[in-house]
């Protein structure tokens, strides 16, 4: 069986960024014990990284990398926002470094990190952390099955074998 559409797809994968330099920075490591299990061709997934491991089959490896603007896109130097500061009269001022946890006016979750702080705003960098990096993939496919129908109603897998229901 090989991996198509509407696949539930486990793999497991190293992910390094490569930097500018040349150099690979290890990022992500899973495991054959706690894959990245997914449903094929819904969007879940980098579509580079889905065409890369297309007709693939258990056992089978793939390595490849995937350039910036079709990874998580370019870096935007002025994607920062001043957030005003009392909203974090609560929970605190964060500190420079700190990853804030945001979402946008669609309900998107995302993640923002904090590189500066004045008396009036918390300055935070909305691009996203692999923004701007080549991702160098090495990917072992673990295991390619039809998605069941409630995975498919779902839009979501329900782990490597189905059983995990949510
Ligand atoms: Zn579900």
């Amino acid at each position: 069986m090989t991996i198509e559409n509407n696949h539930v797809v486990a793999v497991s994968y190293i992910l390094h960024i490569i930097e500018e330099d040349g150099s690979k920075v290890l990022v992500e490591e899973t495991t054959a014990e706690n894959p990245l299990t997914f449903l094929y061709g819904v969007g879940m997934m980098i579509p580079k990284f889905e065409q890369n491991i297309l007709g693939l089959k258990a056992g089978d490896k793939a390595a490849f990398t995937i350039q910036p603007e079709e990874a998580y896109g370019e870096r935007q130097p002025d994607a920062l926002a001043q957030l005003p500061i009392d909203m974090f009269k609560e929970a605190g001022t964060p500190p420079v470094g700190a990853i804030l946890p945001l979402s946008d006016n669609q309900g998107n979750n995302f993640q923002a990190i904090v590189v500066e702080v004045t008396d009036e705003a918390v300055v935070a960098d909305l691009n996203h952390p692999m923004a701007g990096k080549v991702l160098d993939f090495q990917v072992e496919v673990l295991n390619t099955r039809p998605a069941t129908a409630e995975e498919l109603a779902h839009g979501h897998a329900h782990g490597i074998d189905g059983t995990d229901a949510h």
